[in-house]
């Protein structure tokens, strides 16, 4: 697990994402502000220098001058130095305020004046600290009689938007580490009902699937996800128990007539025998033995057809099948004395393995006729309807419990009626039959009821017409 944690990525993304987005706000703000600030510098500096224009001066004395641009600018006048020249960029002998004449003319702006076009700039002033400079003419009668500047230090503007920076800088890391830690208390939590699933899941093993993850009670995903595992675990564990109890009838079924053999090899050669009691001995045993490869057989089919459809998927014409079924089945019946007569005849056709169908249809008929007593009756027949081919296989014979109708299905399953009358089987044909069903996509049910015989119904898939 060298990759990152959800809950790491989470908090990465979304402190990633908070960042870019408050570095945006704080770069777009700070130009916005450093717009403002200047342009209300230069509003300032220009407001002074038509103030001053409309004061009278150079004609007025200085102190008049003074005075009246303190009454009508009041502070605002405070960083400000100007000074007044002639056309010629002379400065006027009318002087200026302090640090007035550290006012530089540049050519262009001197140039502009000449035309009557005021200029701003921001030059290097003393000390190379930067100026922001309004040249303005003073025009009158269509003459420009004087040129008026007015400057002042760009720091203290400057100073602002410095602190503003700063004041972003600390704050945006800060507010997206403050933002990263909330988020990723809030993802622990919200993944915390996945730590533990785990933590639970990594408990339960093959041989432990009774436990079950633990529901959040939350009624959201989570709680989705562990009624999912849940249901999963249900299934597997229902899985399990049937092939141990497989491998234990299984087991059981093989044990019956081996010990059989065993016994009967056992006696025969506890002392010297006539060829005659060998011959008995042998014939029993070659008896044994083929129950042992049926049911090997047996069992190699119902797990072949159980893995899956895994059939050769052919078409497969159903009424020649049927016939032949019921060919086999009529000499049976023969024997047993039960009539076996066929019913209604459809034609059909289904996808699927022509021999497993073969085997499932033997299964059931063998089954009919082995339980109706002699006088009864098996009947065969083949209708369709709604896409299936329905098979029925009835009988007139013993019949069987409704609560028992399941259970029939299942391995090595025989019910007491069955027992009592020794068929010889191991339970497993119908257990074949249904598999087989499955695998072709279909399904084999019963409706019985004790005395009044059974009837088995196959239902398959039709082929699609071609
Ligand atoms: P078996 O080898 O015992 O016939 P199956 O799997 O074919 O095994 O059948 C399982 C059990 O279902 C049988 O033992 C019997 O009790 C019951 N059963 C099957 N077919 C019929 C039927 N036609 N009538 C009554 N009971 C039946």
């Amino acid at each position: 697990m060298s990759a990152l944690s959800i809950r790491t990525r989470l908090t990465l993304w979304y402190s990633g994402l908070l960042l870019v987005i408050l570095a945006a706000i704080g770069a777009l703000s700070y130009s916005w502000l450093r717009r403002t600030v200047h342009q209300d510098l230069d509003a300032s500096l220009l407001t002074v220098a038509r103030a001053i224009r409309d004061t009278g001066a150079p004609d007025r004395p200085e102190r008049e001058v003074e005075a009246l641009l303190r009454e009508m600018l009041g502070p605002e006048l405070y960083d400000k130095f100007f000074r007044l020249l002639d056309p010629e960029g002379r400065p006027h002998p009318f002087g200026s305020r302090p640090r007035g004449d550290a006012l530089p003319l540049s050519a262009a702006a001197r140039a502009r004046a000449a035309r009557g076009e005021s200029t701003l700039e921001t030059v290097p002033g003393p000390g190379a600290e930067p100026l922001r400079v309004f040249t303005m003419p003073i025009v009158r009668n269509g003459r420009v009689v004087d040129i008026v500047q007015v400057g002042t230090s760009v720091r203290r503007a400057e100073a602002v938007l410095d602190r503003y920076l700063h004041t972003l800088l600390v704050l945006i890391p800060l507010g997206v580490g403050l933002a990263a830690l909330g988020g990723a208390v809030i993802a622990r939590a919200a993944l915390r009902p996945v730590d533990e699933m785990t933590r639970t899941a990594r408990r339960i093993t093959a041989e432990d699937l009774s436990r079950r993850v633990e529901r959040p009670g939350t009624g959201d995903e989570m709680e989705r996800l562990a009624l999912t595992l849940n249901g999963m675990l249900a299934r597997l564990e229902a899985a399990f128990t049937q092939t141990r109890r497989f491998a234990a009838d299984a087991a059981h079924e093989l044990r019956t007539p081996l010990a059989a053999l065993r016994g009967g090899i056992e006696v025969a050669l506890r002392a010297e025998r006539t060829p005659e009691e060998y011959r008995r001995v042998l014939a029993s045993s070659l008896e044994e033995v083929e129950r042992l490869i049926r049911l090997a057989e047996d069992l190699l089919l119902l797990s072949r057809s159980s893995a899956g459809p895994d059939v050769t998927r052919a078409p497969v014409d159903l009424e020649p099948l049927l016939l032949d079924v019921f060919d086999v089945g009529a000499r049976l019946g023969q024997g047993a004395g039960v009539s076996v007569r066929t019913d209604a005849m459809a034609s059909a056709t289904v996808r699927g393995d022509a021999t497993a169908l073969r085997r499932a249809l033997l299964n059931l008929i063998e089954n009919a006729i082995k339980y109706t007593p002699p006088g009864g009756k098996v009947e065969l027949g083949l209708t369709t309807g709604d896409g299936l081919a329905v098979i029925t296989v009835s009988d007139t014979g013993i019949g069987l419990d409704p609560a028992d109708a399941d259970r029939i299905f299942e391995p090595f399953v025989r019910l007491d009626a069955a027992r009592a009358r020794d068929t010889g089987g191991a339970g497993l044909g119908l257990a074949i039959a249904r598999s087989i069903a499955v695998a072709h996509g279909g399904t084999l049910t019963v409706e019985s009821r004790p005395g009044a015989g059974s009837r088995f119904v196959l239902r398959l898939p039709l082929a699609p017409a071609a």
